[in-house]
């Protein structure tokens, strides 16, 4: 047993559905733009260029059911529900064909964004952690093994505030596929068990304010409901 200087802490983990054992946490990928409506709301071009990336930390989750203050430093904070997919075995330019054997399973994420503070950062050319990579910008459900759901590459994508619809699409909607995510990706990081991939989000993107209950899923997959306190 390693000892340290300070005090350690827990690793970040996820609850998966049919077992008391949890899901550990390692590192937060996201792809950019993935979807081609949300590609053109967010002003850009939905043409097929390869899929870019960024990331959050993993203590940045917040499991299914939590509240998240307000976080400091935005006027616009904004949801982006997304399908996200659990990572249970690594591997380094992993081809397409075979990128589905890495998978343990799929949840549901919010990639939370401090919009105004990522617009302003597009603008100067610096990096996005302040508008992406804040503490519990991460809401995800729990687990659902790819043993018990399979691969899902079709059905509805969803998310609802204060019991409003706001993005109402499909996972078939997705540029990059899940296969292709993990090929590029593991191309740029050597995936490790325990990472997590956020896969980008549907039209509808908006800001949220205190008080707004978020509500939304997939239906192949998993919901999650969290609160704006
Ligand atoms: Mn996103």
């Amino acid at each position: 047993m390693a000892r340290y200087v300070i005090p350690s802490w827990d690793l970040p983990a996820l609850p998966v559905s049919g077992t008391d054992a949890l899901f550990p946490v390692r590192r937060i990928h996201c792809v950019g733009r993935n979807y081609a409506e949300h590609a053109r709301e967010m002003g850009g071009d939905p043409d097929r260029e390869p899929p870019f990336f960024f990331a959050k930390p993993a203590d940045a989750i917040v499991p299914d059911g939590g509240d998240i203050p307000y976080p400091p430093q935005t006027q616009k904070l904004a949801y982006e529900l997304e399908l996200v997919v659990a990572i249970g075995k690594g591997g380094a330019n992993v081809p397409r064909g075979s990128a589905l054997d890495h998978v343990f399973g799929y949840a549901v994420g919010l990639d939370l964004t401090r919009r105004d503070l990522q617009a302003a950062a597009k603008e100067k050319g610096r990096p996005w952690e302040p508008g992406k990579a804040f503490d519990k910008s991460a809401p995800v459900s729990t687990i659902r093994p790819a043993s018990e759901i399979g691969h899902p590459s079709s059905g509805r994508i969803w998310l609802e505030v204060n019991g409003e619809v706001r993005q109402d699409g499909n996972l078939s909607q997705m540029i990059w596929p899940v296969p292709d995510v993990i090929a590029y990706l593991s191309q740029l990081y050597a995936l490790q068990p325990g990472d997590l991939i956020f896969t980008g989000t549907p039209a509808g993107v908006g800001s949220i304010q205190r008080g707004d209950e978020l509500r939304g899923g997939v239906d192949a997959v998993e919901g999650i409901r969290v609160r704006i306190t």
